[in-house]
């Protein structure tokens, strides 16, 4: 499931968290669209300052910088504070998205009796509820509470592929796809609806295969999922990927084939994207400056209709772009020659 060396690797990169941070305010907290309850509606969205995944202990996934967001002297009164600041932060706002820099429904990260205090302040409030959560920790008495209250939950989880090499040897990710079948397995007969996170380009394999790995992961974990996001690799600080890509030897997707990939997948399942970082250059993008493609990648994606993005994407002359990701199959490594040369004459860039 793991490779010590390279696991240590990644836990290397990991920096210490010198910075003095509000412990009792969310890292962040802010409204956006999403598509919870089957409609483009205002949600909102909150991340908890927390003390982390519990993989951080050990190592991290190999793009995961979430753990620049968190503070190892946070205590169960400080995240009572936060519930209580994003309480008062709700207006009339009916959807939530909590994030934390690893599983809400992690005990250690979010201990019971706070997850009961966030269940009692929200029940009321809140008609859509999405957390996140590694496998691990998707259990009956996990569950139960949020059950209890009646709150209408959807859980995350980051499979991030659905190849177990891929988790293993790219990502890092400490899990299996047996793992999230289980854990899939258990919110279906609970009846709870699941979000599957798929990454788009993990490092060390090219863009062709990339495009292949969600085509076949979307076929497999679309039978257990209310949705599927797809998310293009963002580059975060401090990660395996970042140290790649700054070496010239990995360049994020292009918006073209996370097109290619929700135009052919779209009529046949509940896929979705809202990238982060999209059209610049540690996110998806091509080379060049495109706002419309992401545009319509992002309506698409709320209005669960990818028309006008297919009709878009037939308008463009994508000829250079296929000769590109053809040959970058072909090479040993799937660097990123530009990017290289243009960073090479830069003073700017460390290593
Ligand atoms: S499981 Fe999630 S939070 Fe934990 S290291 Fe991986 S991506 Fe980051």
């Amino acid at each position: 499931m793991v490779v010590r060396d390279y696991s240590l690797y990644i836990k290397g990169l990991m920096h210490e968290n010198n910075r003095k941070n509000d412990v009792n305010k969310p890292v962040s907290i802010w409204k956006e669209l999403d598509r919870l309850r089957g409609y483009p509606e205002k949600t909102m969205v909150c991340i908890f300052r927390t003390t982390g995944c519990a993989w951080y202990k050990f190592t991290a996934c190999s793009m995961c910088g979430y753990f620049n967001d968190t503070s190892p002297e946070i205590v169960d009164e400080n995240l009572m504070h936060q519930i209580d600041t994003l309480y008062d932060s709700l207006d009339d706002t009916k959807v939530l998205k909590i994030f934390t820099s690893g599983s809400f429904l992690d005990p250690n990260e979010v201990h019971p009796a706070v997850r009961d205090y966030f269940i009692e302040r929200m029940k009321n409030k809140v008609d859509k509820l999405l957390v996140e959560s590694r496998t691990e920790y998707i259990r009956q008495e996990t569950l139960e509470p949020f059950k209890r209250a009646g709150i209408d939950l959807r859980i995350a989880i980051g499979l991030e592929s659905a190849d177990d090499y891929i988790m293993k040897y790219s990502i890092n990710k400490g899990s299996t796809l047996k793992k999230f079948i289980d854990a899939a397995t258990i919110l279906n007969r609970e009846k709870i609806e699941l979000r599957t996170y798929l990454l788009f380009k993990p490092p060390f394999i090219s863009e062709k295969m990339a495009i292949e790995d969600i085509i076949k992961s979307v076929e497999i974990v679309g039978p257990y999922s209310a949705d599927i996001s797809i998310n293009p690799m963002n580059i975060q600080k401090n990660t395996l990927v970042e140290r790649l890509w700054k070496k010239g030897l990995y360049r994020p997707p292009r918006l073209y084939s996370l097109a290619t990939l929700l135009i052919q997948l779209g009529s046949r399942y509940p896929v979705l994207s809202y990238p982060t970082g999209g059209n610049r250059e540690r996110g998806v993008h091509n080379d060049s400056y495109d706002r419309e493609l992401l545009d319509l990648i992002v309506q698409g994606s709320l209005d669960h209709d990818f028309t006008k993005l297919s009709d878009y994407y037939n308008s463009l002359d994508l000829e250079e772009y296929r000769y590109q990701v053809e040959l970058e199959d072909r090479m040993f490594f799937q660097g990123d020659y530009d990017t290289l040369l243009k960073r090479l004459s830069s003073s700017s860039i460390t290593y």
